[in-house]
């Protein structure tokens, strides 16, 4: 079943029919009448362990019934271990250590955080007029107005300029034009390894070593943008380690907590020592029922069997986007890595916005769900969990969806 505008008690930023989800089992999810998906896009890549958790599930159930809030005047037990596994994480081989995690309750949130921290670190180093930061073209960081500001897609952002002042673009992939515009007039620089929402580009290593030498050379925060590419997603735990991106901030969530609210800012000591209590905070981040259930997750993604199956499954899934692109004219090519994958489609440009959504609306009629990125990305993005038997059968369902997008648009697409 859908729910379409007239029923819709949301506001229209969000499409005007949405299908109405009852429940979920591994990699499918079920709507109110009983019609079965099959979710190659997990959420949003939240769903990281698939549908129906009842071990997750568990977890909160007895946590709520132990204590469910009390505030950042004070901690838990389940706050307190979760924190202590992520700062002994680390995705550097170059000695760069956590020292302290902030806890939020979204993507944008932590982000908004990473760019505090970075701003309070250099101001205390080298003075407040030490505040700019930089972001990449095609970057996609969140849509509270910090956040937002480090946004560089003019589609997000131009209707709510003017935004938080001092932020420059740079091309992505672009050492030169990194070394041309980063300075110590900088605060920080945030980035994702793999453009989540832009378009699936996956970082190169060269631009993560001129990353990683010119951050260091001007003591600029690089902050590591990791709430669609971290927690496995990859294939390893921090998608930096996949490029050798060496952040000094990371900021996770997406599938932190299981699908329920929870993000992760991880600060080095010499940010977290320049700190002062009031300077920072969050009424609900990392209460007690979240970062119980997160830690379960944790103990899951940074299985390092986990984590070697995770690489196994998406080079199955690799091989199988590669058959599309042999098999249909206008899928020009794959992009992505591990399970955070796409495919491109080539199409005439003004007709790019109304082919996307129908690819997408086959896809549903179908019985598969699976997402955008950029403007003419097909972007998959499965539970971590799926087996190669099952992505075999949704890519068998997108074959039938392309085959109908070829015939829908003869005469249009190559
Ligand atoms: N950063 C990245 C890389 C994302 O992919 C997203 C969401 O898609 C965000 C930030 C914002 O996260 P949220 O929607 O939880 O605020």
């Amino acid at each position: 079943m859908s729910a379409t505008t007239g029923d819709l008690p949301f506001p229209k930023n969000y499409a005007s029919e949405l299908l109405t989800f009852e429940r979920g089992a591994g990699i499918y999810v079920e709507d109110t009448d009983g019609t079965q998906y099959l979710d190659l896009g997990a959420g949003i890549a939240v769903n990281a362990l698939g549908y129906g958790r009842l071990d997750l599930a568990e977890i909160a159930h007895d946590q709520m019934q132990k204590l469910i809030h009390v505030s950042n005047l004070y901690t838990t037990r389940p706050a307190l271990d979760l924190g202590r596994a992520l700062i002994a994480s680390t995705p550097s081989t170059q000695g760069k250590r956590f020292a302290a995690v902030h806890f939020g309750n979204s993507g944008a949130e932590a982000n908004e955080s990473a760019l505090k921290y970075a701003r309070l670190y250099a101001a205390a180093t080298r003075g407040p007029e030490h505040h700019r930061f930089l972001t990449f073209s095609n970057g996609f960081h969140g849509r509270t107005m910090g956040s937002l500001s480090v946004t560089a897609n003019a589609k997000y952002r131009t209707k709510f300029e003017p935004l938080v002042p001092g932020v420059e673009v740079a091309a992505f992939n672009d050492p030169e034009a990194l070394e041309s515009v980063l300075d110590e007039s900088f605060a920080g620089v945030i980035v994702e390894v793999v453009q989540g929402e832009g378009g699936l580009r996956v970082m190169t290593r060269e631009f993560a070593r001129a990353l990683n030498e010119l951050t260091a050379k001007y003591d600029v925060m690089l902050i590591g943008d990791e709430i669609q590419t971290g927690l496995a997603r990859t294939g390893f735990l921090y998608g930096a380690e996949a490029v050798g991106l060496e952040p000094d901030i990371v900021s996770l969530s997406k599938p932190l907590a299981g699908g329920l609210p929870l993000s992760a800012t991880l600060i080095p000591a010499k940010v977290n020592d320049i700190l002062h209590v009031g300077d920072h905070g969050s009424t609900f981040g990392g209460g007690p029922v979240t970062t119980a259930v997160a830690r379960r997750v944790w103990d899951i993604v940074s299985d390092l069997e986990f984590l070697a199956q995770v690489r196994l499954t998406a080079e199955h899934l690799e091989q199988g986007l590669a058959r599309l692109v042999e098999r249909f004219d206008f899928i020009t090519g794959t992009r992505g890595l591990g399970m955070l994958r796409g495919l491109e489609v080539a199409t005439p440009e003004d007709q790019t916005a109304e082919i996307m959504s129908r690819i997408l609306a086959v896809a549903r009629e179908n019985g598969l769900l699976i997402l955008k990125s950029g403007g003419n990305i097909i972007r998959i993005a499965p539970p971590l969990v799926i087996t190669a038997d099952e992505i075999d059968r949704g890519l068998g369902l997108l074959e039938v969806t392309l085959s109908h997008i070829a015939q829908e648009f003869k005469g249009v697409l190559a």
